[in-house]
């Protein structure tokens, strides 16, 4: 890192438990199948495959926290020849950089930018936003969905553009981490002296497997979009990246819709349901509001009336009893 940075916050990715299980998973010794102890090859064996696991996970953390600490100076500077390309010139390597990327790793990137004040896009950059002055900001103010969101957490962006396209980056990262994914681990050994073989650290394996296409920007898919291509994009991914946004009451309809119309009912026929329009069959409904003719005029009880029949005195619909003779039977009364 070039520029001097305050107390660094550099987290290390936390899923203690996941490698183990994993190991014993690929490897099930004699413990899992027999219930006996190992044989001293046995334990040496399943030693091994566990530091060797160990060394590997240890290879693709310092590869993601190098990641981290390239993308927090990021965009670099445009190169002097630079033509007006479609896309940032940053675009391949901030791919590159994000492989090995969880979620919560780029989190870290995300609080580290912004720390150094930077808008937590990597291509942007633009100071982050900061508005606001208590810890809490109140969204959607008088809507039945207002509620206080972190301050820091709103202002991690210098704009709603920017968290729309950073969010996006967000929610097309694997949940898996590196260490545990099939095509990362394919072909990668761990040498006599614990050295880590064949992972692929510089981006080979994963450029010519097609791995810039396995993550898609905003920005390219909205390019895309105007000269009538359609990316694609996986449904779930969208549902992620609304969910995200409306959390932060940022608008995010008309997203990725590609030919889809967002707009809430056309005509008054037809609604709109993840984004696709569902029409209804019937027409619209026509409604008359009519006032009800009025025939009598209004009459005020009177006494009399209450009197001849005591209904005013009755509780749902029982007449309550006024004294001692009520109580006794009227065949038992002196005559
Ligand atoms: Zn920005």
């Amino acid at each position: 890192m070039a520029t001097p940075t305050p107390k660094s916050i550099l987290k290390k990715t936390p899923v203690p438990s996941t490698i183990r299980s994993d190991v014993v998973a690929i490897n099930p010794g004699p413990r899992a199948t027999t219930g006996t102890k190992p044989t001293p090859s046995e334990a040496r064996a399943i030693a091994l495959s566990h530091a060797h696991a160990l060394q590997i996970r240890k290879a693709l953390e310092l590869s993601i926290l190098m990641s981290l600490e390239e993308l927090v100076d990021f965009p670099t500077p445009a190169p002097a020849s630079s033509e007006t390309s479609m896309t940032h010139h940053d675009t391949p390597a901030l791919k590159l950089h994000l492989r090995y990327f969880q979620p919560s790793d780029y989190d870290s990137l995300i609080h580290e930018r912004n720390i150094l004040k930077l808008c937590g896009y990597p291509l942007c950059s633009e100071p982050k936003k900061s508005k606001a002055t208590s810890n809490h900001v109140l969204i959607d103010k008088g809507l039945s969905t207002m509620r206080f969101v972190p301050r820091a957490k709103l202002e991690r962006f210098c704009s709603d553009l920017c968290a729309r396209r950073g969010l996006w980056l967000r929610v097309q990262l694997n949940d898996e981490p590196s260490w545990l994914r099939g095509d990362v681990l394919e072909g990668v050994e761990v040498g006599e002296k614990g050295e880590v073989i064949g992972l692929d650290l510089e981006g080979v394996k994963w450029k010519a497997n097609g791995g810039e296409e396995t993550m898609v920007l905003l920005e390219e898919v909205e390019r895309r979009k105007e000269m009538g291509i359609r990316s694609a994009v996986k449904e779930g991914d969208l549902k992620k990246l609304v969910q995200e946004l409306e959390g932060l009451g940022i608008e995010s309809k008309g997203i990725l819709d590609g030919n889809k119309k967002p707009e809430v009912a056309r005509n008054g026929v037809g609604f709109v349901v993840d984004g696709k329009e569902v029409p209804t069959k019937q027409e619209p409904l026509t409604f008359t509001i009519e006032e009800k003719e009025v025939l009598g005029s209004a009459v005020a009880p009177s006494a009399d009336g209450l009197a001849a029949g005591m209904s005013a005195l009755a509780i749902e619909g029982y007449k309550p009893r006024k004294g001692p003779e009520d109580y006794i039977p009227k065949s038992k009364k002196p005559q």
